[in-house]
């Protein structure tokens, strides 16, 4: 069964640890992720960015695939499945197509419209039970095509949007989408305390979780982050993992070019990682 991501981050936010959100590609990625949940006994939300849904043949395919795969699998911790910077109308088809959290990323509106329209999306929501992650001030990097600049949000505003009773917040303290360029700054926790202390109890969400050093991860846990999203990580594990497999010429040795065969790898690298980054956040243990 899915479930709203809001329980697991009020616990996650009140035990001080961090729930991880991975990015699903497709089967493979949606299995080792999940598979990696049970194992460790750990929380989980799989997200799936409108790109992705696209290339699952649609968000219906796609909760399908969840539903089936927790069903067949016998998962039996908290999963959630989750828009990944949504627009105000995938967001609303989402919903429709069964998932159970979304974001609707209305960063790059205006403070006004942003809260008009994440307003629209609490009351339909809260009505279904669902969870909602609204955005403040733009995160740097690269989303499907969308670039920022390593933003950072101001903190009146998102105490703004977290008023209008949101599950989850994100909000850019100088992250950044993707790989992190060799000069980068570096997390500002002056902004993200600013925001804690003015947001209260509202779960923060960090962003582009690939690459930023655990030092840092463990401070913005402290400050009242409760979910971090991993996405390139598993997507560099999983290509290098393959990679490999071709380079060593196993797919010319026996049945090696099975595509099972071919994929496996690539699917414990994703396992590796998954396994990794929940350590990290200290979600093990606690479905
Ligand atoms: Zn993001």
């Amino acid at each position: 069964m899915l479930v709203s991501a809001k329980e697991m981050l009020v616990k996650a936010k009140q035990g001080k640890y961090a729930v991880g959100q991975f990015n699903i590609n497709n089967l493979e990625w949606t299995k080792a992720i999940l598979q990696t949940a049970q194992e460790l006994k750990s929380p989980v939300i799989l997200g799936v960015s409108e790109g992705a849904g696209k290339y699952m043949c649609g968000y219906t395919t796609v909760v399908g695939m969840v539903k089936g795969m927790i069903n067949e699998l016998g998962i039996t911790v908290p999963v959630a499945l989750h828009l990944d910077h949504g627009s105000y109308e995938a967001a609303k088809k989402c919903i429709e197509a069964g998932f159970s959290s979304v974001m609707f990323d209305g960063s790059h509106y205006s403070i006004e419209e942003n809260i008009e329209k994440t307003k629209e999306l609490v009351e339909l929501t809260d009505k279904l039970g669902l969870s909602l992650e609204a955005e403040v001030g733009a995160i740097g990097g690269e989303e499907d095509g969308v670039i920022g600049g390593g933003e950072v949000a101001d903190p009146n505003e998102c105490k703004m949007i977290a008023d209008l009773g949101v599950s989850m917040l994100a909000a850019g303290i100088g992250n950044i989408h993707g790989k992190y360029p060799e000069n980068w700054g570096g997390l500002n926790f002056d902004v993200l305390d600013d925001i804690q202390k003015l947001t209260g109890d509202m779960p923060l969400v960090l962003h582009g979780g690939t690459g930023i050093p655990a030092d840092m991860i463990k401070r913005a846990i402290s400050l009242g982050v409760s979910k971090i999203n991993v996405n390139t990580e598993c997507q560099l594990s999983f290509t290098a993992a393959t990679r490999k497999y071709f380079e060593e010429g196993k797919d010319l040795q026996g049945k090696g070019f099975d595509p099972r065969k071919v994929l496996a790898p690539g699917v414990e690298a994703i396992k590796a990682t998954v396994k990794e980054k929940m350590e990290l956040f200290g979600s093990i243990g606690k479905a």
